[in-house]
């Protein structure tokens, strides 16, 4: 079995990976690159217009052969970790005839992402359901499926076999989230395997003295601003992030408020309810529903109330919520500053920022910042890593106990030397034979 990382080795993002045998071949991950060779960050929009050829021509999509070209033979399959876009952005670059395999979860949160947010559409005829806990035979390879605990619903790590040689593949993951059962149950399972290969995520493998809260300590955090807040409270986060939205809206209950989603983040409630704690809002007396003005005006435009009807019990509109300020904890994103806010927030008027720092940084976010002050109001960081701590990826390589580890999506390789002596760090495009 052969290894062939073509992008991901010396940075965070954009992993795509080749795993072959003599007959076979899968991709894992088709990502989008985060940050370009100066580590500044690239303009995703951009990157989401370009076509192929562009793409091509500024190094963007990596030359595998019969992926995102016609050549042939074409991989068997891809595989998707998770579906954030650093995993899955050039999917649709990717010839039509690869099937997909990726979580039901992740088929879910792709296709909310693809209705609210311009993120990557997961073609129905192409998906290929790839359960936890099973194995699925692709071409030559065996392939079982973990569900792991990430900042995205439905992240999976994955372990392949074949021709006698055992690779797994962590994806991204984390183990200070609410489900800790998830990657006890991982190493359970695959640390008597002989695990040859361990392909390792390491965000923070620079960041060896730093570990934040686990989602359960930031819950409480939340629940303490919430409570000192004397007026409207505003939440920024990925409502892709379910475990997050849970420790929001827990948050919120035990507080006395009500949780507003947005359209967005209403949508992802009602697709998940069933496998999670949280409900479908137009059943709960605790959630109401906001329609920011663009998008009710896209939905008129395009035709797609009856998509939307659903949620039109639970409504609120902001009058209400500007005359019982207290009452709320309401979903806000930039954009709602202008369209719904009209430019002002009203007095003492907080906002919990809760994704990573670096979007702060962003344009749209100086405005918001500005209003606030302006309101006599402020805005509150409260946020913990979706990424595996360095204590932690020292525990997990060490439980997993792997004949050999590849470090990914990482900006340092090398510091996995401080602790793993069977390291083997890999060039972009270079081929490894799984020994
Ligand atoms: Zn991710």
């Amino acid at each position: 079995m052969k290894l062939t990382i073509h992008r991901g080795t010396h940075e965070i993002g954009g992993n795509c990976i080749e795993i072959a045998t003599q007959k076979s071949r899968i991709i894992l991950d088709v990502g989008t690159p985060l940050f370009n060779e100066d580590r500044e960050p690239h303009d995703t929009t951009a990157l989401r217009r370009g076509s192929s050829e562009e793409l091509r021509n500024i190094g963007i999509l990596p030359r595998v052969p019969g992926l995102f070209d016609d050549a042939e033979p074409r991989p068997d399959a891809i595989l998707l970790s998770h579906a954030h876009e650093d995993h899955t952005g050039l999917l649709r670059h990717s010839q039509a005839g690869i099937p997909v395999y990726a979580s039901v979860g992740t088929s879910k949160m792709m296709l909310a992402g693809s209705m609210f947010a311009g993120q990557p559409h997961l073609p129905q005829n192409r998906h290929r359901e790839i359960q936890s806990g099973q194995t699925t035979e692709i071409g030559d390879f065996r392939v079982t499926a973990f569900s792991v605990d990430h900042s995205i619903y439905g992240a999976q790590a994955f372990l392949i076999e074949a021709e006698g040689k055992t690779i797994l593949y962590s994806g991204d993951l984390r183990m200070h989230g609410r489900k800790p059962g998830m990657h006890e149950s991982l190493i359970e399972a695959v640390k008597n395997r002989n695990i040859d290969l361990l392909l390792m995520e390491g965000t923070h493998i620079s960041h060896n003295n730093y570990r934040g809260q686990n989602e359960y300590e930031l819950e409480d955090e939340i629940v303490n601003h919430i409570q000192s807040a004397p007026g409207l409270m505003l939440a920024s986060f990925s409502p892709q992030h379910v475990d997050r939205l849970v420790g929001f809206f827990r948050a919120s209950k035990k507080t006395n408020r009500i949780f507003v989603a947005d359209a967005y983040t209403a949508f992802v409630m009602h697709l998940i309810a069933s496998e999670t704690s949280i409900p479908r809002p137009e059943c709960s007396e605790h959630v109401k529903v906001f329609f920011p003005r663009f998008l009710e005006e896209k939905i008129q435009r395009k035709g797609q109330e009856k998509h939307f009807s659903f949620m039109v019990p639970a409504k609120v509109g902001l009058t209400e919520i500007r005359s019982n300020p207290s009452k709320y904890v309401m979903i806000f994103r930039p954009s709602m500053l202008d369209s719904d806010f009209g430019g002002t927030f009203s007095e003492d008027t907080r906002c919990i920022y809760s994704r990573w720092r670096g979007y702060l940084d962003r344009p749209d976010w100086q405005p918001v910042k500005v209003a606030l002050d302006e309101a006599n109001g402020k805005l509150i960081e409260s946020h913990t890593s979706g990424h595996i701590f360095y204590d932690d990826i020292v525990d997990f390589i060490g439980q997993i106990n792997a004949k050999t580890v590849v470090p990914i999506h990482t900006f340092e390789p090398d510091k996995f030397a401080e602790f793993s002596p069977n390291l083997r760090i890999l060039t972009d495009g270079e081929t490894l034979v799984v020994s």
